[in-house]
């Protein structure tokens, strides 16, 4: 079945796809929700929550307290885990049905799969991995028109149309690039997880919240998948995303791995329950599993403290940190660029700075 339209105008409202596991909301639902509550405020649409999976019904009212105006429910043995070919099903009939302008999802495994399959049917863009969503749009307009960068009646389409300002990494980070999606519908985005800043839950809007059930309608012909069996993982996973204190390593460690890494575990520790965090350049030497790594192709933290030790600073690590609060760097050189976004800095070798640390740290 293929879908698209010429006429965007007849699109409306902004959906949000509310991703749970084993009826578990997931963080990036309430922060795509927030930022979806200002950007259907802007456009004077309604935010709508998506919602898919067996006897989720009783998640309604939380989705709702983080912004959602209404959540269309899909319930239905079949939703219970997740499958390609299920959930891209039900998601294309419903936006082929009720039209939204904008479908935002989480960049998440289950996201990065299901947003392109959607996309695809549904014969529209889809922005990968997003760090930044814009929605003051009419700043862009002015400033497009005013530079002349585009002649829009050469590339057909009105300005007017443009509804949403993404942004991504492009090559290999060295570059932030801004897509804008004017022709088709709904304008697609997989934004990754701890970019976007999380509202405080609000009982009221929560009460206010409306459920829609929506029948699902599969066909044994449209399942092609059969999930035999989930094999959880018994190691407990580091949780970066949700952690107040990060302590995170890098290269400057590889003197004395074991040590370094110690040190970092003592200081998140003196620091308050802090989590152990590290640089790619510490994954790919295989120091430490990759559930610790920040940046493009890692986590995005925006923890209150993040400390960095032996850390260069390179784009695609600041890219997952720099929304932290309070950033400080550790670096033997003083040209390293991760001063260039640290709160506060120290010039010398972290297997002396850090026990000192530790140290005055215990005392206080
Ligand atoms: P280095 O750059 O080698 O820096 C080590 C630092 O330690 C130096 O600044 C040095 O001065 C300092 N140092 C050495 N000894 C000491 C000491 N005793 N005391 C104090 N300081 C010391 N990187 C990420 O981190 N996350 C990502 O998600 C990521 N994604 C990427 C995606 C792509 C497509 C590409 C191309 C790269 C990506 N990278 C990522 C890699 C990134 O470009 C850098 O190579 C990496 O971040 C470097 O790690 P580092 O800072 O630990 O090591």
């Amino acid at each position: 079945m293929s879908y698209n339209s010429a006429d965007v105008s007849s699109f409306k409202d902004i959906w949000v796809f509310c991703e749970q596991r084993d009826g578990m909301l997931m963080e990036t639902d309430f922060e795509l929700l927030s930022e979806g509550r200002k950007l259907a405020h802007e456009r004077g649409a309604q935010l709508v929550g998506l919602l898919l999976g067996e006897n989720v019904k009783g998640l309604v009212k939380e989705l709702g307290g983080y912004g959602a105006d209404r959540v269309i429910v899909c319930d239905d043995p079949r939703l219970k885990i997740y499958t390609t070919d299920a959930y891209t099903k039900v998601i294309c009939d419903a936006v082929m049905e009720r039209k939204p302008e904008v479908l935002l999802l989480g960049a998440s495994n289950i996201g990065r799969d299901l947003g392109p399959r959607c996309a695809a049917r549904l014969h529209t863009g889809l922005t990968a991995d997003c760090t930044h969503l814009d929605i003051e749009m009419t700043k862009y307009v002015e400033f497009l028109k005013e530079a002349s960068t585009l002649d829009t009646e050469a590339i057909g389409f009105d300005m007017q149309d443009v509804n949403l300002k993404m942004t991504r990494p492009a090559f290999g980070g060295h570059l932030m690039a801004t897509i804008i999606c004017p022709r088709f519908r709904p304008c697609m985005s997989t934004v990754r997880p701890g970019v976007l800043k999380k509202d405080d839950f609000d009982r009221a809007k929560s009460e206010a919240c409306v459920m829609e059930i929506y029948p699902v309608k599969l066909t044994e012909s449209d399942l092609k998948t059969k999930v035999l069996r989930t094999v959880k993982e018994t190691r407990e996973l580091v949780d970066l995303l949700g952690a107040e204190v990060v302590v995170a390593v890098g290269r400057g460690i590889s003197k004395d791995i074991e040590k370094g890494i110690s040190l970092a575990k003592e200081l998140a520790d003196a620091l308050g329950g802090g989590v152990l965090g590290a640089s790619r350049a510490v994954i790919d030497s295989g120091w430490l599993s990759a559930d610790h790594q920040v940046g493009q192709t890692g986590k995005t933290v925006r923890s209150r403290i993040y400390v960095a030790l032996g850390i260069s600073g390179a784009i695609q690590h600041v890219s997952g940190m720099q929304n932290a609060e309070h950033i400080i760097a550790i670096n033997k050189s003083e040209t390293a660029p991760i001063f260039d976004v640290a709160t506060y800095g120290i010039t010398g070798d972290l297997f002396k700075v850090v026990p000192l640390m530790i140290e005055s740290l215990k005392e206080a």
